[in-house]
């Protein structure tokens, strides 16, 4: 199995329009960016993407426009599934897995296109080209949210990129010997804002979790660009 991370930004994304904070004119003088935070999952020649965000155009040209044979969404935010629309006249709508009433609440958007609906509810498995993908419930108020079990023979990947710390513990139960944690980390030390973690939640609880490796997604233009374990847009990771 091959991950790429998509992007790594919030809901604003980085540099974020008519900024000019440090970050934000980093990003601009050297071309960095935080695209809005989606996986790529490429397994047995198929290709799986979590979220569709609305850079979701751009990150599949970067990515050498790959044919999407599903999607998973984890919540109906506007930063993880508004990009769907992209897929009109470009491929055949993917099918859609997600939680009943995420499922339900982001397809009422797209009624104007036709596609497959499959809802998996938390803690239920679906296998998908030899992925199993459980959703697991995470703390991201108001909004019910979900975050994504990715196994194979090979691996264990935990991606939760928008919850607070309070996780509940049959999530946590969930995400032992992992390979790689990606977390949420909006903010840096010293912000805290309720329905996510800010960057040293992200540590402690990646220090509970011990996965092998882990890197901190859905990062705002708050951020410092030089911390240890962010991820970076097109970062990928491969498990033999
Ligand atoms: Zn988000
Ligand atoms: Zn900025
Ligand atoms: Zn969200």
């Amino acid at each position: 199995m091959k991950l790429t991370l998509l992007g790594t930004g919030d809901a604003i994304g980085t540099p974020r329009i008519n900024c000019d904070c440090p970050q934000c004119n980093h990003a601009k003088k050297n071309g960095a960016t935080r695209l809005r935070t989606s996986l790529l999952i490429e397994n047995e020649g198929k290709r799986i993407l979590i979220d569709t965000s609305p850079d979701l155009r751009q990150q599949l040209l970067r990515t050498g426009s790959p044919h999407i044979d599903a999607v998973v969404w984890t919540h109906g935010h506007y930063d993880h599934f508004i990009g769907f629309g992209e897929f009109y006249r470009v491929q055949k709508i993917p099918p859609v897995f997600a939680a009943p009433s995420v499922l339900s609440y982001c397809s009422d958007l797209f009624h104007f296109l036709s596609f497959e609906k499959c809802a998996v509810d938390p803690y239920t498995s679906v296998e998908l080209f030899g992925v199993t993908i459980t959703p697991f419930i995470v703390t991201h108020p108001p909004a019910f949210t979900c975050g994504m079990l990715l196994e194979t023979k090979k691996s264990r990947i935990g991606f939760t990129s928008d919850t607070n710390r309070n996780i509940p513990q049959k999530s946590l139960d969930l995400l032992t010997d992992l390979d790689l944690l990606l977390l949420d980390a909006l903010v840096p030390s010293g912000i805290s804002i309720a329905k996510h973690m800010n960057y040293p939640d992200a540590c402690t609880l990646a220090q509970e979790l011990a996965p092998k490796d882990y890197r901190c997604v859905h990062v705002s233009h708050h951020m410092p660009w030089d911390l240890p374990h962010l991820g970076t847009d097109g970062e990928t990771f491969e498990f033999a």
